[in-house]
C-alpha cells in the first residue's frame, strides 16, 4: 500500500542544527529534506540495485573510516589490518598505508566535531581529519570510498566542500592558539580510497569564505521560512532516493552500474549510521 504523504510537518525546529548532509539534501530536493529531517522518516526504499551489494559497500565504507580513525589515534596497523577482511577493505587499507607512509601531516585531529551559530540556528560538521601543519597551513581530509572518481568541478560545488572550510574558520580557533585560521591557509582534500594517487584538492580564499558563509546563512534562513517543501523537478535524482514510494516517483531502484556519482544519493551519511565497534 502506498504510504501517505498528507499532513507532513512543514517547519523546522527553532533553533535547528544544520549539517552539510541536510543542506545538500535540501539543495537536491526540498521534499527529501522535509522527509528526512523534519518528519525524520527512516529509509523506506532501496536506493540502488543490487541492494545487498550496495549495502555491503556502505558498511565497508563505514568500517574503513573507523579503521583509519583508530589508526590515527594510535592503534597498531598490524592489529587493524586483520579487520580489513574483504577485498575492498584490503585494497583501501593498503592504499591508506601507502598514503600515510608518504605524508607528514602535522598535528592531527581525527573525527573532529565543530559547530557554530548560523543565523538563528547552528551548523555542525564532523571532520574525518584536520591536520594543522607547523607553518599553520591546515588541511581538511575527507575519505571517500566512491566506486567512481567524481569530477573536481562537481566536488567543488558540494555543500560539504563549502561547509567544512567555512566552519573551520568560524569554529576552529582553539586549534590555532585562539586565532581563527586565515582562509588562505586552509585546503580541503578528498582522498579517494580507490584512486589514492588522484585526490581532489580545494584551497580557500577570504572572498570564497565570505561568499560561502553568506550563502549558508541565507540558505538556513530560507529553509526556516519555508512552509512547503516541493518535490524536485529533476526526476533523475529520484531513481537513487529512498523516498521514491512516498513521492510516487517509482518503486524500482536505480541500477548501481548506471549511476552517475553526480546523481547518487548513496553517499555515506555518518549522521545516520551507528558507530561500529572494533
Ligand atoms: S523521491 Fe524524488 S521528489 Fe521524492 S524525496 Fe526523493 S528526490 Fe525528492
Amino acid at each position: 500500500m502506498q504510504p501517505s504523504i498528507v499532513n507532513l510537518k512543514s517547519q523546522i525546529e527553532n533553533p535547528f542544527t544544520f549539517s552539510q548532509s541536510s543542506l545538500q539534501d535540501y539543495a537536491d530536493c526540498p521534499r527529501r529534506f522535509q522527509l528526512r529531517y523534519i518528519e525524520q522518516l527512516a529509509w523506506p526504499a532501496v536506493e540502488t540495485e543490487p541492494a545487498i551489494e550496495n549495502e555491503r559497500h556502505q558498511q565497508e565504507g563505514v568500517l574503513f573510516h573507523r579503521l583509519v580513525q583508530q589508526h590515527l589515534i594510535g592503534l597498531p596497523a598490524e592489529k587493524l589490518a586483520r579487520l580489513a577482511n574483504t577485498p575492498d577493505l584490503r585494497r583501501w587499507w593498503g592504499n591508506w598505508q601507502d598514503f600515510r607512509s608518504l605524508a607528514d601531516l602535522g598535528s592531527l585531529y581525527p573525527e573532529l566535531t565543530l559547530s557554530a551559530p548560523l543565523g538563528e540556528h547552528r551548523l555542525l560538521a564532523k571532520y574525518d581529519l584536520v591536520a594543522v601543519q607547523p607553518d599553520k597551513k591546515v588541511l581538511i581530509f575527507d575519505w571517500k570510498t566512491y566506486r567512481k572518481r567524481p569530477r573536481d568541478e562537481w566536488m567543488a560545488t558540494r555543500l560539504q566542500t563549502r561547509v567544512y572550510r567555512a566552519l573551520l574558520i568560524q569554529a576552529g580557533a582553539h586549534l590555532n592558539k585562539q586565532t581563527p585560521f586565515q582562509p588562505e591557509k586552509i585546503e580541503m582534500i578528498y582522498w579517494y580510497a580507490d584512486f589514492p594517487a588522484e585526490p581532489a584538492r580545494f584551497p580557500y580564499t577570504a572572498s570564497y569564505y565570505e561568499r560561502d558563509w553568506d550563502a549558508l546563512t541565507s540558505l538556513a534562513t530560507e529553509i526556516a521560512a519555508r512552509r512547503d517543501f516541493p518535490l524536485t523537478a529533476n526526476e533523475e535524482k529520484c531513481a537513487y532516493c529512498p523516498y521514491r514510494s512516498y513521492c510516487n516517483r517509482g518503486t524500482q531502484a536505480g541500477d548501481m552500474d548506471d549511476i552517475e556519482t553526480e546523481l547518487s544519493g548513496v553517499e555515506i551519511d555518518f549522521e545516520q549510521i551507528q558507530e561500529i565497534e572494533l
